[in-house]
């Protein structure tokens, strides 16, 4: 793979899977943005900020050193060099996450470290596959392929909830229906960069497909 694939959309529609997977397929980078939206989330956590508190959240994003991975077999996150690719996943962090990326101190930061992240690798391995939500819209709008993944929402709260279980945490379908459902509304509400598909981006739901059916339909348009 040659430059950018942006490959956005809302929670549980398998995008983290068919971006790393991808990835790995075409040789190319992955950058999970979501990822570093958790690690600063996990430092307000730990610092004690309310993660509405929009000024206090702002004036710690300055001095959080988030670190991700671009191997899309090893996607490790870290907070100040300590891994933290486990304690991102939890409850307490995914209800915090929206609130703290509706600030735009906050994106401002991040989307400026994603840019040079994507610059690296697209200057040594050549191509990456960026997994976010304004991926297309905001962080690299000039991407030649620009994808936006959709599901139903059942089936979007039936992956998030398998995913958990898979991991050892609790979930039941109904929560991680709550959960996810709270989470989209927040993010597509949002003022700053809103959760959308960019005008030029491939709708693709894949509420009926296989995570294999979309990586094989994304490599070809890849490829293309
Ligand atoms: O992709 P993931 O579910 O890990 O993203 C967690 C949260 O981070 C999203 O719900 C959203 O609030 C935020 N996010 C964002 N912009 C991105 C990626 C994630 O606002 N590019």
């Amino acid at each position: 793979l040659r430059g950018v694939v942006a490959l956005d959309g809302p929670s549980g529609t398998g995008k983290t899977t068919v971006a790393r997977k991808l990835a790995a397929k075409l040789g190319a980078g992955y950058l999970d943005t979501g990822a570093m939206y958790r690690v600063v989330t996990l430092a307000v956590l730990r610092a004690g900020i309310d993660p509405t508190d929009a000024a206090a959240v702002a004036a710690l994003t300055s001095q959080v050193q988030v670190g991700v991975g671009t191997d899309p077999d090893n996607p490790r996150a870290q907070l100040n060099g300590e891994d933290v690719g486990e304690e991102i996943r939890t409850e307490r962090v995914n209800v915090a996450v929206s609130p703290v990326s509706a600030v735009p101190e906050v994106r401002q930061v991040l989307v400026a470290g994603q840019r040079e992240i994507i610059e690296a690798v697209l200057g040594s391995v050549g191509g990456i596959v960026v997994d976010g939500r304004d991926i297309g819209t905001v962080v690299a709008p000039g991407a030649p392929l620009k994808v936006f993944l959709t599901a139903s929402a059942e089936v979007r709260a039936a992956r998030r909830s398998a995913q958990d279980s898979a991991a050892g945490r609790d979930s039941t379908p109904e929560h991680a229906r709550a959960s996810v459902e709270r989470r989209d509304q927040l993010d597509s509400t949002r003022t700053v960069s809103p959760l959308r598909a960019a005008e030029d981006a491939v709708v693709f739901d894949t509420s009926e497909l296989s995570i294999e059916q979309v990586i094989t339909a994304l490599s070809e348009l890849a490829s293309r």
